[in-house]
C-alpha cells in the first residue's frame, strides 16, 4: 500500500475547475487587498459556525495574535492554556509579552482537563485558550463556568476544529473569540496561509478590523498600534469553493474514523486505544489519533508496509527549549507528558479509498497481534 497523512493533490484534482475559475475571476478584477471574495468568506464562515462576525486574518498564529490583542492582553496577563498543542498557542502570548500558564490534559480527550485549568487560575490571570485538539470540541460548559466564576476571556483554538460541535453549537461559538487556521492541511485548508477571527462581540471586531490593516481608522490615520495581517483576496476565492465541500469532507473523514472503529473494535485496549467521542460531541477527525505504548514501532511499523502516520506533538510545550524559561520540569504535567509518548496519528483525510482505510487497519491488526 502507499497511503500518505493527507493527499492535497487527490482533493484538488476534484476541484480544479471550480478553483481555477475563482483565481480567474480575481485576476480579472485586480483587487487582491480586502476585496470581495475575503468579505463574504467572513459572512458564510460566520454564518457557519453561529456567531456575527468573522475576521480574515494571515493565518491561524495571527488570529490568536490579534484576538487577544483586542482584548489588550499585555504585559503581566496570565493566559492559561493546555501543554499538550501546537505551538501557536502559546507562541503569541509570549509576543505581547503575557506569560503562557499550562495546564494538563484529560487523557480521554486530550483536551484541558477542567480540574487542572481551575487550579491555575490567579489574580493575574486574564483569559483561558481552549484548544479543540484533533478537532474535537473541548469540555465548553467546565472552561465557560470557570471563566464566569473569574470574569475572564475565552479564546478559542479552534484552528483543527472548523465544522465540529457540541451538543449542536459549533467550535468558534463558544467563546469571546476564536481563531480558525486555514493551513493547506487543516479540514479547510487554503493554498497558502491564512486565518479567521470569530466573534459575537462588535467591539472585538472592529478592533480586530483596525488592527489586522495597521490600526489604521481612516486614510493614513491609525488609532491603534497594529499589524499587517490580511487574509489574500486569492486565498478567500479558493477557501470560498472549498467552503462547499467543507461538511461532505468532514462527513468522510468521520466515515473512515469509524470504519477504522469496526476494523480495530476486537483489540486489545492495554495494546492499543482508538479516540473517544465526548458525549454530545461531533468530532471531525482533523485527526485520527491512537494511543500505544509501543508507539515507535507502530510507527516504524506502519512506515514499512507503506502507510504514513504522524505524532502530534512529541514534546509538550512545557519541555521545549524556548519555554523552558517559563519554569516548568518534567513531571509537572503527566498526562500531556504520556500523550507525548504514547500518541500517533494516522491517515484519516477525505479522498482515502475504502481499499485504503482497510489496509492501514489490516497492518495496524497484525502488529497489535505481534504477527
Ligand atoms: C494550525 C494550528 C494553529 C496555527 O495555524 P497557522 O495557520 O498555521 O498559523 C494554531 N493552533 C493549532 C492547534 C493549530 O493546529
Amino acid at each position: 500500500m502507499n497511503v500518505p497523512m493527507a493527499d492535497l493533490r487527490a482533493q484538488h484534482r476534484r476541484i480544479r475547475a471550480e478553483i481555477d475559475a475563482a483565481i480567474g475571476e480575481v485576476l480579472d478584477k485586480g483587487s487582491y487587498i480586502l476585496g470581495e471574495n475575503v468579505s463574504l468568506l467572513e459572512k458564510e464562515i460566520a454564518a457557519y459556525t453561529g456567531v456575527r462576525h468573522g475576521l480574515g486574518v494571515a493565518s491561524g498564529t495571527d488570529a490568536l495574535l490579534l484576538a487577544m490583542a483586542a482584548l489588550d492582553i499585555g504585559e503581566g496577563d496570565e493566559v492559561v492554556t493546555t501543554a499538550f498543542t501546537f505551538v501557536a498557542t502559546i507562541e503569541m502570548i509570549t509576543a505581547l509579552r503575557a506569560v503562557p500558564v499550562f495546564a494538563d490534559i484529560d487523557p480521554v480527550t486530550f483536551n484541558l482537563d477542567p480540574s487542572s485549568l481551575a487550579a491555575k487560575i490567579t489574580p493575574r490571570t486574564k483569559a483561558i485558550i481552549p484548544v479543540h485538539l484533533y478537532g474535537q470540541v473541548a469540555d465548553m460548559k467546565a472552561v465557560g463556568e470557570t471563566a464566569r466564576k473569574h470574569s475572564l476571556f475565552i479564546i478559542e483554538d479552534a484552528a483543527q476544529a472548523i465544522g465540529a460541535s457540541l451538543n449542536g453549537r459549533r467550535a468558534g461559538a463558544f467563546g469571546h473569540a476564536a481563531a480558525l487556521s486555514f493551513y493547506p492541511t487543516k479540514n479547510l485548508g487554503g493554498c497558502g496561509d491564512g486565518g479567521m477571527v470569530l466573534t459575537d462581540d462588535e467591539y472585538i471586531a472592529e478592533r480586530v478590523r483596525l488592527l489586522r490593516f495597521h490600526g489604521s481608522g481612516g486614510t493614513y490615520l491609525y488609532r491603534y498600534r497594529g499589524f499587517n495581517s490580511r487574509l489574500d483576496e486569492m486565498q478567500a476565492a479558493i477557501l470560498r469553493v472549498k467552503m462547499r465541500y467543507l461538511d461532505l469532507w468532514n462527513e468522510r473523514r468521520r466515515a473512515n474514523a469509524a470504519l477504522y472503529r469496526d476494523l480495530l473494535a476486537d483489540i486489545d485496549p492495554a495494546i492499543l486505544s482508538l479516540p473517544a467521542e465526548a458525549p454530545g460531541g461531533q468530532h471531525i477527525y482533523h485527526q485520527f489519533t491512537l494511543r500505544c505504548a509501543r508507539r515507535d514501532d507502530l510507527k516504524a511499523y506502519l512506515q514499512s508496509q507503506g502507510s504514513g502516520s504522524a505524532v502530534f506533538y512529541p514534546l509538550p510545550l512545557h519541555l521545549q527549549d524556548a519555554y523552558r524559561y517559563l519554569g516548568c520540569r518534567e513531571g509537572d504535567f503527566p498526562e500531556s507528558e504520556r500523550a507525548a509518548r504514547e500518541v500517533l496519528s494516522i491517515p484519516v483525510y477525505p479522498e482515502m479509498e475504502r481499499s485504503q482505510v482497510e489496509a492501514v487497519a489490516q497492518a495496524i491488526r497484525r502488529f497489535a497481534k505481534g504477527e
